[in-house]
């Protein structure tokens, strides 16, 4: 008799044992239906400059940036971003391409792994940075981002600019999003292809209509997403969605079109069914006024730290860099196209901590999802 209820409270605990670890096995994974795929599109990143001084000088980890959206992040099935700085070595720099630009932007190889960690499975090359330091130091940056399972896009290999860019395939729950992602010429990218047998894809709309054709012929998309670097450097877009005439050409296309580059946060709007972000701002980027030459690589043994440091902490304590504030946005996608009562915005700001550590945060303490063109939301330029 005692043996019979051994036995049987042995086959429950297994019973529960196998349903825990189903549980826990199923909770990893994104509990998305069948139909559904849901992504983050995130910003400009850059562990460069005054992020790499911070992590350096005070401790900081790259991975405590993220620490207050990492569970969000986690909410999608893929999340992108805008990766504005290769990597090498940052003591002692590569080759810079262009001895006469302003800014040459240069993280840590190790900054890499926060990004993994965040649950970031792609990043956009396709930007005026990526190119600041030898060609070698592109083919080191994805070859470590493939390394972190992180794909890459917008990036031309060889002296062949004729050849059609290679599309990232977001392929989940039965929804397959293509992402395609190109510079446009301002604010240097047409320079740094010059001079490099690899270079960013730069847009043109024989280039855009060539990759489509391409995309098309090999994958099969569901739905395509277009990063596009373009506007000025803390630019503000004059033009809406009624008159931008690269928009109006591009959603006859695409279905969605996420703005990166002014590094300041813009509006949002539905062009028919195709979701244009103008521009979504920072995600973690040294913030504008930051005295960046100081943080440079070549600035290494020059600054006077305590005092930059304290400059840089006053400025964005204040909450008034307007380069501190930004978005991200989770779109819901369905075979046929956009969900849009189920695709949303979330408002963030860099803060800075006690350990004076620079951290992304949402703007409000409760983190709020807003439906994008809701009828209350004043970041649509264009409600129907
Ligand atoms: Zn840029």
């Amino acid at each position: 008799m005692l043996c019979r209820y051994t036995y049987t409270l042995w086959i429950h605990v297994g019973y529960t044992y196998t349903l825990c670890i189903l549980l826990i096995l199923a909770a990893k994974q994104n509990l998305s239906e069948d139909g559904i795929n849901e992504i983050i599109f995130g910003g400009d990143v850059s562990f460069a400059g005054i992020i790499y001084y911070l992590k350096r000088i005070e401790n900081c980890s790259y991975k405590e940036s993220f620490e207050k959206i990492e569970s969000i992040f986690k909410q999608a099935d893929d999340v992108v971003i805008n990766l504005e700085s290769p990597l090498g070595d940052v003591q002692n720099p590569p080759r810079r391409n262009d001895e006469t630009k302003d800014l040459h932007l240069l993280a840590e190889t190790e900054s890499v792994q926060s990004l993994k960690s965040i649950h970031v499975t792609a990043a956009t090359l396709a930007n005026n940075h990526i190119l600041d330091f030898d060609e070698n130091t592109v083919n080191f940056t994805a070859q470590q981002l493939l390394q972190q399972g992180i794909a890459y896009s917008g990036v031309i290999f060889g002296n062949n600019s004729n050849d059609p860019q290679v599309p990232v395939m977001l392929d989940k729950h039965n929804v397959k999003v293509a992402l395609l992602s190109y510079c446009m010429e301002q604010d240097g990218c047409n320079d740094s292809r010059e001079v490099s047998n690899i270079s960013p894809a730069i847009y043109s709309p024989e280039a855009f209509k060539r990759d489509i054709k391409y995309l098309k012929s090999k994958q099969e998309p569901d739905i395509i997403v277009l990063y596009m670097h373009w506007d000025m450097d803390c630019g503000n877009f004059k033009e809406d969605g009624k008159n931008n005439r690269v928009v109006l050409y591009l959603q006859q296309f695409v279905d969605v079109i996420i703005g990166t580059h002014p590094h300041l946060k813009n509006g949002h709007y539905y062009v028919n069914n195709t979701l244009v972000v103008q521009s979504l701002g920072n995600l973690l980027f040294p913030l504008r006024g930051t005295p960046f030459k100081i943080f440079d690589a070549d600035g290494v043994n020059q600054m006077s730290y305590e005092e930059q440091s304290k400059k840089v902490y006053a400025m964005v304590k204040k909450d008034k860099n307007s380069s501190a504030f930004s978005k991200i946005v989770k779109i819901r996608f369905k075979k046929d196209g956009i969900d849009k009562a189920n695709s949303m915005y979330m408002d963030l700001v860099t803060d800075i901590s006690k350990k004076k550590c620079l951290y992304i945060r949402p703007t409000k303490s409760n983190t709020t999802w807003n439906v994008i063109c809701a009828s209350d939301d004043d970041q649509c330029l264009n409600h129907d």
